[in-house]
């Protein structure tokens, strides 16, 4: 069974430079991209890490792939389990393919046909159940007992979120000298992680993590000084919709965190048509997060060197296309 689910002590910046290593060659190196237009509408300098262009389309192969790898030799014999619908399915389908090892995905029926496809794609077994009616925990736990799988968790897991921090310190190798940097935010395994590899290379750097505005558990929870959990919000940053932080993100995201901003689903888009019109990419409502809060956050950027962490590039092409011509 798994050991994801017991308290462990906090990932370090050693564990991101590790998961650095393990990662060379098999992740893509993302490119860091600028944009000359906005530049020269806000006043300050961006830099755009494209984990959009990351292999499955979103940087989680990154804390998915640093997981698997780390799995003993009885446990990657017996494989990986996941529940997921999103991106984090993707990525342990596929770093299980590339490992060698067996993969189960616990997905509802009713889950987009496409992501269906793609995972049984990246040759994972697919187990449905009926979200009205199963719950989809125990199904994982009863089939990690039974055939001895190991349950990745999409966030709170101390591989998981170093893995999700070798994107910053990617950024922050090609560009070091950043007075800002914009990450999004759901259960805060990618803003954790990028908090690791920032206060490691980039002490002055203030870094912020976004939510929609519709869920901002994480904006509560670090007010508060303690987890809120919310219902599940209605919004279209789908990579996003988490109910709570978990105790190792919250750990981390609050000793660390300069502060965390929100966006509109309505800012989402505008933004999603600014990165198809200007840059020529397909950026998930998720990806578009951080750049939304960086422009209508209400901080001051002029003359600032600013990092934009785009998260990922999955999208329905029929709902992107009636997004960005509505
Ligand atoms: C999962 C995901 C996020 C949120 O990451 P957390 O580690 O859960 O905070 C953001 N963007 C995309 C595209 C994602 O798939």
């Amino acid at each position: 069974m798994s050991a994801s689910t017991s308290p462990t002590a906090l990932p370090t910046f050693a564990d991101v430079q590790a998961a650095s290593e393990r990662l060379q060659g098999v992740a893509h190196r993302t490119p860091v991209l600028r944009s000359t237009t906005l530049n020269k509408l806000t006043g300050a300098e961006f830099f755009f890490k494209c984990e959009n262009l990351q292999r499955m389309g979103a940087f989680k192969f990154r804390g998915g792939y640093n997981a698997l790898a780390q799995f003993s030799a009885e446990q990657a014999k017996n494989g990986a389990l996941a529940f997921s619908s999103g991106n984090h399915a993707q990525a342990i389908a596929l770093s299980a393919r590339i490992l060698g090892m067996p993969a189960v995905i616990v997905m509802p029926q009713d889950a987009p046909a496409a992501k269906l496809v793609a995972t049984r794609g990246y040759g994972a077994e697919v187990v449905t159940f009926d979200r009205f009616t199963e719950d989809r925990e125990a199904i994982s736990t009863r089939i990690a007992q039974e055939r001895g799988m190991t349950l990745v968790p999409p966030y709170n897991h101390p591989d998981v979120i170093a893995g999700q921090g070798t994107a910053a310190l990617e950024l922050l190798q090609d560009v070091p000298d950043l007075d800002y940097l914009f990450t999004p935010l759901g259960g805060g395994g990618l803003l954790s992680g990028t908090l690791l590899s920032a206060k490691a290379m980039a002490p002055g750097c203030k870094v912020y993590g976004v939510e929609p505005e519709a869920g901002n558990d994480a904006q509560q929870s670090l007010r508060k000084g303690e987890i809120v959990k919310i219902a599940t919000p209605k919004t279209l940053a789908d990579g996003a919709q988490t109910q709570a932080l978990g105790e190792l993100t919250f750990a981390i995201i609050r000793r660390d965190v300069t502060d965390i901003l929100t966006a509109s689903d309505a800012q989402l888009v505008e933004t999603m048509r600014f990165y198809a019109e200007r840059m020529k990419m397909v950026v998930e409502p998720t990806g578009a997060l951080s750049l939304a809060a960086a422009r209508h956050g209400g901080l001051d950027l002029k003359g600032k060197r600013v990092g934009i962490l785009i998260s990922g590039g999955n999208v329905d092409l029929a709902s992107y296309g009636q997004l960005l011509a509505s």
